[in-house]
């Protein structure tokens, strides 16, 4: 397991323009581990997700992403999807639920785009990462933390995969149930 550092990037102050941001910490979110930057001259303070692009960071987006896409599709089909078609309307209300479903990816991505990166800082001995240190965290925590250390296209086709795989293996038992025991498997 990989050390879960702080965002090393230094980013630009929206407040006093200063582009020297720094992240010293990191807090645990709902589901995922954000890096808080602080402006060395005014002191501001931000909290940003971990970046969605590169080798690691970002997983939690990806699977928000997956489980809202999975959710509006369910949902979608529920409210409105039986017939053949989807009215203009209904792919309006569809397209709606989807926003609503993923609106935190959408705050994150936006708050980030407003601190624009402006370098790299050096890591230095001081960086705390315990708060993410996978050994000493229960289960959830343990699983933010892995979250954090993939990227967000991983998280994403990791949901689609494990969905995919949940109904592969539920149609696989009705199959068999029907099959070979006459529908009659569990009672
Ligand atoms: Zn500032």
């Amino acid at each position: 397991m990989t050390k879960h550092v702080p965002d090393l990037t230094t980013r630009n102050c929206r407040k006093c323009g200063n582009s020297q941001m720094v992240s010293l910490t990191r807090q645990r979110d709902f589901l995922s581990v954000k890096s808080v930057f602080k402006c060395p001259k005014c002191a501001h303070k931000v909290v940003l997700a971990s970046k969605i692009t590169g080798r690691q960071g970002g997983g939690a987006l990806g699977v928000s992403l997956a489980v809202g896409g999975l959710a509006t599709l369910m949902l979608s089909y529920i409210l409105w999807g039986h017939q053949n078609e989807y009215s203009a309307i209904e792919a309006i209300k569809t397209l709606f639920l989807f926003v609503l479903f993923t609106s935190p990816i959408w705050w994150d991505l936006f708050q980030i785009q407003r601190y624009p990166v402006t370098g790299k800082r050096e890591k230095v001995s001081t960086d705390r990462h315990n708060e993410a240190d996978p050994q000493l965290q229960d289960p959830l925590q343990k699983g933010i933390s892995i979250l954090d250390g993939i990227n967000a296209s991983k998280g994403f086709f990791g949901i689609l995969i494990a969905v995919t795989l949940f109904l592969g293996i539920a149609a696989l038992i009705g199959w068999i149930n029907f099959t070979y025991f006459d529908d009659n498997l569990f009672g």
